[in-house]
């Protein structure tokens, strides 16, 4: 199995529009964002987690051949306003693409991008062609295993994943009880961190590392980072087998 981050940053990026902060003005590669999305590699097959507004881009710079399914996480717009540019691997396919998510993202993106929902006919280049599933459980998607688990971004119910010894957590603010038994034995996990000071939605970094803590996968990388994280100084200061993932980071397993 292979990971790839595509993008690491938070709903505006980094470096924001028009911030003159250290962050937004490094010259480190690793402190540049695009909005949070990864690609799975398993068995030949390719799961994209989240179309974000970056996908165009994050696809021109990250080339993958083909995409056999999209799992969504939730629908904030920084993880499903690049879903039109679907529609390019729909055409090169020729075929229609799966999409899931929980009940509440289904329905959400039905309303929103009801004209890429594939209603019949021959795949042409002017729209996408999806078939949206719900998830309620473990499913097996084009041959792969997929666990979804819960998680709370605010007062909302969202969706993480977990393929074998992975899992990918973005936009948590707290971890269910429940859904820990689903976060045992990871070799990897990419959980979001998001800044220093508290936020209704999203864990701090320092709540993010007692998560990690407590989950004890083997390797934790954060996600979903603000331009209020710095690669070169909060990112060199965490405890062993954690560190800030970054744009293009290749995970294998
Ligand atoms: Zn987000
Ligand atoms: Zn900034
Ligand atoms: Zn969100």
């Amino acid at each position: 199995m292979k990971i790839t981050i595509l993008g690491s940053g938070t709903s505006g990026g980094v470096p924001m529009i028009n911030c003159q902060c250290s962050v937004c003005r490094s010259v480190n590669p690793k402190n540049k964002r695009l909005r949070s999305s990864i690609l799975i590699e398993v068995n030949g097959k390719r799961l994209l987690v989240d179309t974000t507004p970056d996908f165009r881009q994050q696809m021109l710079r990250y080339p993958v051949p083909r995409l056999d399914a999209v799992l969504y996480t939730h629908t904030h717009a920084d993880h499903i306003m690049g879903l039109d540019d679907l529609r390019r691997f729909n055409y090169l396919q020729k075929e229609t693409i799966p999409i899931y998510g929980n009940a509440a993202t289904i329905a959400h993106l039905q309303t929103v991008f009801g004209y890429a929902i594939y209603q019949g006919g021959p795949i042409h280049p002017g729209v996408p062609h999806l078939l949206p599933q719900v998830l309620d459980g473990v499913q097996d998607i084009q041959g792969v295993e997929v666990i979804p688990i819960p998680l709370m971004h605010g007062q909302q119910e969202i969706l993480g994943y977990r393929v074998g010894n992975f899992a990918y957590c973005t936009d948590v603010s707290e971890i269910q009880q429940s859904s820990y038994p689903l976060l045992e034995n990871l070799d990897v996990l990419i959980l979001e961190a998001l800044r220093d000071k508290p936020h209704p939605n999203h864990l701090t970094l320092k709540q993010a590392v007692e998560q990690a803590k407590k989950i004890n996968a083997k390797q934790t990388w954060f996600t979903h980072i603000s331009h209020i994280l710095d690669e070169d100084v909060q990112g060199k200061n965490l405890p062993v087998n954690m560190a800030f993932a970054y744009d293009g980071l290749q995970i294998e397993l």
